[in-house]
């Protein structure tokens, strides 16, 4: 199946149009055909290959929605024409204990991540930003129809992988949830907490952020600094910075069982003393995205509450700049590329 999108071809390279192959649609996949992709900060660590080495050329994207344009015989789940979401992944082995436990992003044979990874079918993974996906319907979703389309995009990676920590720790109406970072997944992080109905406090570098972080939900709004200052008050802390801190001071800040979720991945590890955790039987825990059932959960959630991202739509040659406005914190709050004007222009110009 022909597909075109927009790859970096190495690390260090701008984005260009690529012509690729998919599978062609089995009799469980789904094909859908995008319209917005939206920009998560992964999609930057990767192409830069702060995690490890990747593969180029690189087309990201793994928060993604559009409509169904195909079915195999044996779909069940999406007919024609529905609006479909691909988060992470879109594959694992279904066998595994986390596999048959809902956890499958935890597989223990490791999830098959939407773009920059081998298939289980041995194929390299493209993702969002693009024309179309086939996915199996398994590991698609389908988005609420109350929802602003190319604003669910970023649910598909930022809400799940805030809503997921927020409901797997029990975070309801006693609790006291500080958000580190307003970006992309922290301002999902504060609607989400706020709609559970905790006392959400946000953290940030960003003075020019606070009224957007009371406006979402937030009930206090803090320089970094100022975490000194908290001791012993949360009950969780959800760390959604991308790039390295200290953590002293927001360990200091949890109750007793308290736990700091680390959910951003600055390429270096942190240092934690040992002493800050036992004084208070404290935990620093991870939080990887959600699972697909958790996914669909979260969308019904977001459904039922009109959350949705804040975000500023652009086309695909703009994703040079996007980045790197992203890198410098600027960004209200996600950017999401519009492929489908992008998608119709080049139809029509193929005519
Ligand atoms: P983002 O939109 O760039 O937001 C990150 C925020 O962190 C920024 O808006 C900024 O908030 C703060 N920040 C950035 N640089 C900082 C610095 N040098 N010092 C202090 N604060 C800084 O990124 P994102 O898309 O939300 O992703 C955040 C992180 O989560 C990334 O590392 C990403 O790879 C990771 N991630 C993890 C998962 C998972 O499953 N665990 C899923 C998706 C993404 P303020 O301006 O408010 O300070
Ligand atoms: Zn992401
Ligand atoms: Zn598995």
């Amino acid at each position: 199946m022909k597909a075109r999108g927009f790859a970096a071809l190495k690390p260090s390279g701008t984005f260009q149009l690529f012509d690729f192959q998919r599978r062609s649609v089995g009799p469980n996949d789904v094909l859908i055909e995008i319209d917005y992709a939206g920009i998560c900060h992964s999609d930057i660590h990767q192409i830069r290959q702060e995690w490890g080495p990747a593969r180029f050329p690189m087309v990201p994207g793994h928060e993604i929605v559009g409509h169904v344009i195909e079915i195999g015989e044996k779909v069940r789940k999406f007919n024609k024409g529905d609006r479909a979401g691909v988060g992470v992944y879109i594959n694992s082995c279904m066998k595994c204990t986390p596999c048959l436990s809902g956890m499958s992003q935890y597989c223990d044979e490791g999830m098959i991540e939407t773009y920059n990874s081998i298939d289980r079918d041995g194929s390299f993974t493209y993702g969002g930003y693009s024309n179309n996906y086939v996915i199996d319907e398994m590991f698609a979703v389908k988005i609420p129809e109350n929802l602003d389309f190319k604003a669910v995009a970023p649910l598909l990676c930022a809400g799940i992988t805030l809503y997921s920590p927020l409901k797997h720790w029990k975070i309801g109406k006693d609790s006291k949830v500080a958000v580190l970072g307003l970006g992309g997944l922290g301002h999902m992080g504060v609607k989400i907490a706020a709609a559970l109905g905790a006392e959400v406090t946000v953290f940030s570098h960003s003075e020019d952020k606070r009224s957007d972080a009371l406006s979402m939900g937030a009930r206090h709004f803090f320089n970094y600094g100022e975490v000194k200052n908290k001791k012993r008050n949360f009950d969780l802390i959800l760390n959604t910075v991308s790039a390295n801190l200290d953590l002293t001071d927001l360990i200091h800040s949890l109750k007793v069982e308290g736990s700091l979720v680390s959910i951003g991945i600055p390429p270096e590890p942190y240092q934690i003393h040992p002493g800050l955790l036992i004084g208070g039987r404290k935990s620093v825990s991870g939080s990887m995205i959600g699972s697909v059932e958790e996914l669909q959960e979260m969308l019904n959630f977001c459904s039922n509450n009109m959350i949705v991202s804040e975000i500023e739509l652009i086309e695909p040659n703009y994703i040079d700049q996007a980045y790197a406005r992203t890198i410098a914190s600027d960004v209200r709050y996600r950017f999401v590329i519009d492929i489908k004007s992008w998608r119709e222009e080049w139809s029509e110009s193929a005519l």
